[in-house]
């Protein structure tokens, strides 16, 4: 059976890390594909970095902990919730089981009848992509939250100075402003 794991891995963390090894370690490398959700969004507060980026960030964790040939597909986000799992199926290679904790995504893929598998959360209050970025966004230390390619990575696209950017820009411009 293939699985598949829906994220936005904004940045890819430990706690990202830690499901897929054990998935992998279930299952092999091939019976996992990871899909990278809102794809189309990057440089913002909630999604600063390009569905390429979190490719190469999750490839290059993986990589550093022996794990290869994991396949990932960037998923664009639609705006009608009820179409997005035939969607989805359209984009991705063939899976039979879905891994997520997100609710509106275990709901959408239950009413189109796949098995969601809920894997155990790690240390969900520190290992949590928005703690990660509010920790860049004002300096505090981050970089034990995430695989050591992942900080590397980061420091090598100016990840640090493009979240605190974003964050600059999105509190000086009024919301109604076209930016
Ligand atoms: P995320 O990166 O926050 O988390 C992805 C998964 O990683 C979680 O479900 C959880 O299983 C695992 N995880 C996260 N932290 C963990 C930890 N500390 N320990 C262990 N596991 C952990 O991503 P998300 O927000 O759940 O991504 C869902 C994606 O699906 C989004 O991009 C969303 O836009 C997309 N989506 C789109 C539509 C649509 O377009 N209509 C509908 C539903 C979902």
């Amino acid at each position: 059976l293939r699985g598949l794991l829906v994220g936005r891995f904004q940045p890819f963390h430990r706690g990202h890390l830690r499901v897929i090894s054990d998935l992998v370690a279930q299952r092999g490398p091939h019976a996992l594909l990871i899909g990278i959700g809102s794809a189309q969004e990057s440089f913002t507060d909630e999604n600063p970095f390009t569905a390429g980026e979190r490719a190469e960030m999750i490839e290059r964790a993986l990589a550093e902990v022996g794990i290869r040939a994991v396949q990932t597909v960037p998923i664009p986000d639609i705006h009608q919730h009820a179409q997005w799992v035939a969607y989805l199926v359209a984009l991705v290679p063939p899976f039979d089981v879905v891994h997520t904790n997100n609710p509106l995504t275990r709901l959408l893929f239950e009413r189109a009848r796949f098995t969601v598998e809920s894997p155990p959360l790690f240390d969900r209050g520190r290992y949590q992509g928005a703690e990660i970025r509010r920790r860049i966004r004002v300096g505090e230390p981050w970089d034990e939250l995430v695989p050591p390619a992942v900080s590397h990575y980061l420091a090598e696209i100016g990840g640090v100075e493009r979240i605190q950017t974003i964050a600059n820009r999105e509190a000086r411009a009024p919301s109604s402003t076209v930016r």
